[in-house]
């Protein structure tokens, strides 16, 4: 097991990259502490698979270090740092059986046949492959086949990390679910570093504790599932972390005060003053909110009026679309909102309500 850190780390698939939109990974520093149990979430094309490559050492980095442990690895192949990987499709041999599969990565590495019988039946035991274990892989389903190539990743007890790089997408969304409390399970049971990619938020936060999203070659923020929940540090994360994602607004200022959607937003002094400083910085500035955290008031107390275009119905809650003068809003409801209402008041409670400045969030003092 290792802590990895990724210093001054950039990459281009280019030979000579002439500005930053060459770079699939922008400079970045990054820690993954031993034992932890991250993901890597992002949308497609952002650079997930192109740093786990760089962890792995299937790619040497055009920039900065990975160290293992303080130790400079850039220029060590897969097999010298000691890293299990499991991809998108199964790699198996399908001329082997089930328990062969599992046993080569111990095999290879000189371990006892006692001890390779023990780990092969702990690792079938907890991916349901018991009674696998003597067929030949050739005939097993998709599923199984990703299983055995899962279980090859966690057979050896001695790597310094497993990284996953979306290994649920051809599994069956009944099997999705279930695996992934496995694998939480081991983690918890073996405390082995792994890193976990995807590009689903719920994949990510039911089976890591920190997880890492990034967005166009950067890691955004990195933080809990609910960090990024309550406090997104980059409008993207506000934006593709939650359903639907987080509302914003770009504010005005009057002679009284805050507007958005040409309605007063009413704001402390604190806040106040930390939106007139952004407004005189920088011209994109925005307020976010979201639609679980924006309640719906009586007219008498304040609240904004908004006028309801579309109520959405999702079993549990509901999703109101309401426009706010100009503006459209999301606002989460429960059941107790008729839902033959046209106009609903609005409250934005500022422990709620997020600042951000060039698209990153800045913290206002209360
Ligand atoms: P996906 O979820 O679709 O796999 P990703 O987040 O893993 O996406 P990467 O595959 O790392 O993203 O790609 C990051 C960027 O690097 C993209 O712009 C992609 O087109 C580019 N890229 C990836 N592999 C190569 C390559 N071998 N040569 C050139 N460019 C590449």
């Amino acid at each position: 097991m290792a802590e990895i850190r990724l210093e001054q780390l950039a990459h281009s698939y280019l030979q000579q990259p002439s500005g930053p939109a060459d770079f699939a990974i922008e400079r970045m520093t990054h820690t993954w502490e031993q034992g932890g149990a991250y993901a890597l979430l992002g949308p497609s094309g952002c650079g997930k698979s192109t740093l786990l490559n760089i962890i792995s050492g299937l790619l040497v980095p055009s920039q900065g270090e990975v160290l293992f442990d303080g130790v400079q690895v850039n220029e060590l192949p897969p097999e010298e740092r000691n890293i299990a990987q499991v991809f998108q499709f199964p790699v198996v041999y399908d001329t082997m059986t089930v328990f062969d599969n599992l046993a080569f990565p111990l095999r290879n590495v000189g371990t006892s046949e006692e001890r390779v019988r023990e780990r092969v039946e702990e690792v079938a035991d907890i991916l349901d492959l018991t009674a696998q274990l003597p067929r030949k892989a050739r005939n097993l389903t998709a599923d199984e086949k990703q299983k055995v190539s899962m279980g090859r990743g966690l057979v050896r007890d001695d790597v310094a990390a497993i990284l996953f790089d979306e290994p649920l997408t051809v599994i069956d969304p009944q099997l999705k679910w279930k695996l992934r409390r496995k694998l939480k399970e081991i983690h918890q049971r073996f405390a082995v570093t792994m890193i976990y990619v995807t590009h689903d938020q719920l994949e990510a936060s039911t089976f890591a504790d920190k997880i890492a999203v990034m967005y166009q070659g950067s890691i955004v923020q990195f933080g809990t599932p609910r960090e990024l929940f309550e406090a997104p540090a980059h409008t993207f994360v506000g934006y593709f972390i939650g359903s639907p994602g987080m509302n914003f607004f770009t504010p005005q200022l009057d002679a009284d005060g805050a507007l958005v959607g040409g309605q007063p937003l009413p704001l402390s002094p604190g806040f106040m003053n930390a939106l007139r400083d952004a407004m005189s910085r920088s011209d994109n500035v925005t307020l976010g909110i979201r639609p679980e955290f924006i309640e719906v008031v009586s007219a008498d107390d304040g609240g904004m009026p908004a006028t309801v275009s579309h109520l959405q119905d999702l079993g549990t809650y509901r999703i109101v679309t309401a426009a706010l003068g100009s503006l459209t809003c999301k606002v989460r409801v429960d059941d107790a909102l008729d839902p033959a209402t046209s106009c609903i008041h609005l409250h934005f409670p500022e422990r709620w309500l997020g600042l951000y400045v060039d698209e990153r969030r800045v913290e206002v003092a209360s």
